[in-house]
């Protein structure tokens, strides 16, 4: 057990494994989610479970937040119409790290209100799914000032193992927005390409195998195969449960669609791919993993 004390708020998916991985590296670790269960499955591993999002935060001198989305993170440490944010009763030289994949924006007017209150706020996106998040193996993008990184080092390299400085704060949300468009680009393309393969008589595994020693490469054929069968430990083995919901690559390709508009970047591909999966999440898919997207493509009855 070590003496630092951390706050982690949001046990989902990927936030439960995180703060899992905290405790068993011997972190005191006072954890809170709105979800009795998710809160359930933490405690089991030895973090303490709080009321609520403030009493997590009591002594803790390390902060860390894996949220949905941006309007989640800002209620929390900026506050709402009906409640108080966490920043107003922090002390001084408290880290925050934010996990979420939120706006750039967003990080950028957190760490400035962080900065005014003598916090030190990090935007941390990660890559690496929730394996990745179970395996302690997730890839940081950071934003913000290079002293709260190395603070931040002695936790971060407990749940990743690639921890990388993106820039100034908001910039480890801009990799991460980068990176998101392209994986459910690759998605859609890697689905398209198995499809097809079946659709002549392809084996899926074969062709996987074929295409993973081949050009056509890439991190969803390695890592995420979305065909049933082809791989265990995978959402698509699972009947697409768990792992990164179709909902949340949907705001993230909203959030890098909004970026490339004020940036007047183009981004024809990652336009598609949003008008996708918003179709998909729209014919009740929202909560499925977003490899499930294949079965848009899959002829009826697949
Ligand atoms: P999730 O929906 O599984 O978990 C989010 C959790 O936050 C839920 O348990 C919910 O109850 C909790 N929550 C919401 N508002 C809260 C509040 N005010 N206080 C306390 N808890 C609250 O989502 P996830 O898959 O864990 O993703 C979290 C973030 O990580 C998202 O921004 C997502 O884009 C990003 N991300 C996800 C993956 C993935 O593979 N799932 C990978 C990389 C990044």
């Amino acid at each position: 057990m070590t003496d630092i004390s951390i706050a982690f708020i949001g046990l989902g998916n990927m936030g439960g494994p995180m703060a899992i991985n905290l405790a068993k590296a011997g972190f005191r670790v006072q954890a809170f989610d709105l979800d009795a269960t998710a809160c359930a499955l933490v405690a089991e591993h030895g973090a303490h479970i709080a009321d609520s999002a403030r009493a997590a935060v009591e002594g803790a001198e390390i902060v860390i937040s894996m949220l949905p989305a941006s309007h989640h993170v800002e209620a929390l440490y900026l506050g709402s119409d009906t409640a108080p944010g966490l920043f107003d009763g922090l002390p001084a030289g408290t880290l925050v790290i934010d996990c979420s994949t939120i706006a750039p924006t967003s990080a950028q007017k957190l760490a400035a209100a962080g900065e005014s209150r003598s916090l030190a706020v990090l935007d941390a996106p990660v890559s690496g799914g929730t394996a990745g998040a179970t395996a302690a193996t997730l890839t940081f993008m950071v934003g913000g000032e290079s002293s709260a990184l190395k603070r931040a080092h002695l936790v971060l390299e407990r749940m990743g193992k690639n921890i990388f400085h993106a820039g100034d704060a908001g910039a480890g949300q801009a990799a991460k927005l980068c990176n998101n468009m392209l994986l459910g680009i690759l998605m859609i393309g890697t689905s398209e390409a198995l499809n097809l393969g079946q659709s002549l008589g392809l084996d899926a595994s074969v062709l996987a195998n074929i295409m993973t020693k081949s050009s056509g490469a890439n991190w969803v054929l390695e890592k995420y195969n979305p065909v049933p069968g082809v791989m265990e430990g995978v959402p698509a083995a699972r009947g697409y449960s768990g792992g990164f919901g179709t909902d949340l690559m949907l705001k993230d390709l909203g959030l890098a669609l909004e970026a490339a508009i004020t940036q007047r970047a183009p981004v024809p591909l990652g336009g598609l791919a949003e008008s996708l999966y918003a179709a998909h999440s729209a014919s009740g898919n929202g909560l499925l993993d977003f490899s499930s997207v294949l079965r848009m493509l899959q002829p009826r009855g697949a």
